[in-house]
């Protein structure tokens, strides 16, 4: 017979968020200590992330047409991405901005003396009718087999619509999706019963391959990407849920915490969604179809993370070069920012590629690129957490603003 304080009963008896914290601190001391060594479990975190890249396609698709057919109301899934839109739009803004204003504060390039000299290529900013076009998909199951996010939404949409629109002769289809995606979330629940030791094979991985040689040079530059990432969470963030929506902003944090480890970890917010998805709907209380729309959307073109820090790169660099910045030079970084942000893939490494936008652009050189890749993990973890985090926050926003967000639920005490 085991007593309660056993180990295995312990690990129970914790909460799913204590327990992929615990894997990620253990994670990173497990790292520290073994050093390159450390890689060797890597395997297991690559493992969780392959099981949760699983459940994206059929878990967006299910969540979605079933959402859209227990709305019932088009007209609301119109506003519904308007508010989506300009929401995502008006946080990534600020986010460059609060990413411009730390580096202009803290000067994180001035006084370093690094050399680079490997030529990097600018990638062009992705033109809006391109987008347009690229949205409906010309073969639905090759848009499923791809993965492509955003047309799979434009036809789950369409299915949803049209299965409402049929009524009664819709019934069986609609509760075969229902029940195909209840069997995803099940799916979900158990995928993320390995997730603390996933997260504890990625972390030992990144802090065993990374030495104080590459970081410390470049302590301040991190130092201030992590410090804007933190303010733009805590303030902008924060501030909107209470004042937009009247919501306590501690029940948010804490719901999203399964999901800002797994993208911490992963440096990928579109391999976190289904997480994201889970946090939203389970914690948070927000219905399918808003968490099933505003959240996929979010993971593919809503990046405030990767904004902000090509804010805080580009005026480094600048600092970096001796480039003085005029004031055109700040709004064409909050354009292009705005831009590539969009353009960005929630993938591993995909921001360092599209900030050669933004430096060419203003016409910085690209191969100072070449400075921040040495050590592009560290901020890439800090802003994927924060791509995922502003997608979770504007979902929050619109379940409320569209009465689809479940207040007990929300402010529900323990969130799982
Ligand atoms: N890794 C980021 C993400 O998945 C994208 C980036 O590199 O900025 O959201």
């Amino acid at each position: 017979m085991s007593d309660s304080s056993t180990p295995p009963n312990l690990y129970r008896r914790m909460p799913l968020w204590a327990k992929i914290l615990a894997g990620l601190i253990l994670g990173a001391l497990t790292g520290v200590l073994l050093g390159e060594q450390a890689s060797v479990l890597k395997p297991i975190g690559d493992i969780f992330i392959s099981a949760i890249k699983m459940l994206i396609v059929p878990l967006v698709f299910s969540t979605l047409v079933v959402g859209i057919t227990a709305m019932r109301d088009p007209k609301k899934m119109g506003r519904i991405g308007g508010k989506t839109i300009a929401l995502y739009l008006i946080t990534t803004a600020f986010a460059i901005a609060i990413g411009l204003l730390a580096a202009w504060l803290f000067q994180p390039g001035s006084g370093l003396d690094l050399s680079f000299d490997a030529p990097v290529e600018a990638k062009e900013a992705p033109s809006l009718v391109d987008i347009l076009v690229n949205l409906v998909p010309q073969n639905p199951i090759d848009a499923l087999s791809s993965g492509n996010i955003l047309q799979i939404i434009v036809f789950a949409i369409a299915l949803g619509v049209s299965l409402t629109l049929i009524g009664e002769k819709g019934e069986p289809v609609v509760r075969l999706f229902e029940s195909f995606a209840e069997a995803m979330y099940k799916l979900t629940e158990l995928v993320m019963a390995l997730a603390p030791f996933g997260v504890f094979g990625l972390m030992a991985f990144v802090a065993g391959s990374y030495g104080l040689d590459v970081l410390l040079p470049l302590v301040k530059v991190i130092g201030v990407v992590y410090l804007a990432c933190v303010m733009h969470v805590l303030v902008v963030y924060s501030g909107l849920l209470k004042l937009l929506g009247g919501l306590n902003p501690v029940r948010y944090l804490r719901g999203s915490l399964d999901a800002l480890v797994v993208a911490y970890s992963s440096a990928s917010s579109s391999g976190t969604l289904p997480v994201s998805i889970r946090c939203a709907q389970k914690n948070m209380g927000v219905s399918e179809g808003v968490a099933g729309f505003v959240l996929p959307v979010g993971a593919t073109i809503n990046m405030d993370g990767t904004a902000l820090y090509q804010g805080v790169v580009a005026v480094f660099v600048a600092q970096l070069t001796g480039t003085d910045l005029t004031m055109t030079d700040y709004g064409m970084i909050i354009l292009t920012g705005t831009l590539a942000s969009i353009g960005t893939a929630g993938v591993p490494g995909a921001g360092l590629i599209m900030l050669s936008i933004v430096m060419s652009q203003i016409g910085l050189p690209l191969e100072a690129l070449a400075v921040v890749a040495g050590i592009d993990r560290i901020l890439d973890m800090a802003r994927t957490s924060v791509n995922v985090a502003g997608d979770l926050m504007v979902t929050t926003l619109i379940g409320k603003s569209e009465n689809e967000l479940d207040l007990e639920t929300y402010n529900r005490k323990a969130a799982a």
